[in-house]
């Protein structure tokens, strides 16, 4: 069936939100393997559980981990600020980690750069002053909200700006975060491959080169075989190896999403949070259509995370 052009680009919104979704909630069950680790267990290619004494083991198959949870509570504050505005985010994430932390289950998802600003969050430090200094994925992984509702890439880049500050605060989580939510932006519109990565390096240059360099060298090399990318680019936590991973992921399979976000679930390292950003990506650019159906079935609180890029998706067309 062919989609009217505002029912596909709806479809597009929720694919994206969705997309980071399931991604997370696959990866998750290779998080802090490395490459020739998850391969001997088995390539992951649907929902389960994550084994004992990985982060996410007390999560079900399906259940998403704090990516998700932090990009559910930026497109919560999106939506009833009617953009992004600082201090009510903040206020929201302190919340946030403040729950988590209690909580038995979700306890060891919080992860340290994170935790760290929480609790200076919570002592009352101003947003302002409360980010971590560490150049970690956290402010990239959760951003893909601000690129679906600001539609001016210049807007865009100033409200990621502000959304990495009160949690991530170093130039490269800051430049992560341009970047990521750029791209959301540019997939949206239907860009080519290397349009996409053209604006993200052209904006995240900005606030860190080597970033934007490496990201541009994970198209270059989309070719080469995931087992020489992971150890030629690294897949740490940290953005100068989640980032140009996802891209190398979407750039590898651009026209096949389901084939990206398992390169991405399966690359190593913070498997949770590439295949997040990979997820993201491939939603905005193929829609809900991008996924199979029994990953959108099997995946927790999808009607609420549907509900969530819809309310976005109205927004922007009243504002
Ligand atoms: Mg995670």
């Amino acid at each position: 069936m062919v989609l009217k052009p505002l029912d596909k680009l709806k479809s597009k919104y929720m694919g994206c939100m969705l997309g980071a979704a399931i991604g997370d909630a696959l990866g998750k069950q290779n998080e802090g393997l490395d490459r020739k680790e998850i391969l001997e267990n088995g390539y992951v290619t649907d929902y389960n559980k994550a084994r004992a004494g990985l982060p996410g083991e007390k999560l079900r198959a399906g259940q998403y981990t704090d990516d998700t949870e932090q990009m559910i509570v930026l497109a919560q504050s999106l939506i009833e600020c009617n953009g992004f505005d600082a201090v009510d985010f903040a206020g929201r994430i302190a919340k946030w980690g403040a729950d988590a932390q209690k909580d038995p289950l979700r306890k060891s998802l919080v992860g340290p750069s994170s935790a760290a600003a929480i609790a200076r969050l919570n002592s009352g430090k101003s947003w302002k002053e409360s980010g971590s200094d560490i150049p970690s994925c956290g402010s990239a992984m959760r951003v893909a909200p601000i690129g679906l509702f600001y539609k001016d890439l210049e807007e865009i880049e100033s409200n990621a700006v502000l959304s990495s500050i009160p949690t991530h605060n170093s130039k490269g989580a800051i430049a992560g975060a341009v970047a990521v939510a750029v791209a959301v932006r540019s997939a949206l519109c239907e860009k080519d491959c290397i349009a996409i990565i053209k604006d993200v390096t052209s904006r995240a240059s900005k606030y860190d080169t080597d970033l934007a360099k490496k990201i541009r060298l994970s198209y270059e090399i989309r070719e080469k075989e995931p087992e020489a990318v992971s150890a030629e680019m690294g897949t740490s936590y940290l953005v100068y190896d989640t980032i140009p991973c996802a891209f190398y992921c979407l750039s590898r399979h651009f026209e096949s999403p389901e084939k990206a976000i398992l390169e991405g679930v399966n690359a190593g390292g913070d498997t949770d949070s590439i295949a997040c950003i990979t997820g993201a990506l491939c939603g905005a650019l193929h829609g809900i259509d991008a996924f199979p159906e029994k990953w959108l079935k099997g995946l927790e609180n999808r009607e609420m995370i549907e509900h969530l890029a819809s309310a976005i998706f109205e927004k922007r067309r009243i504002l």
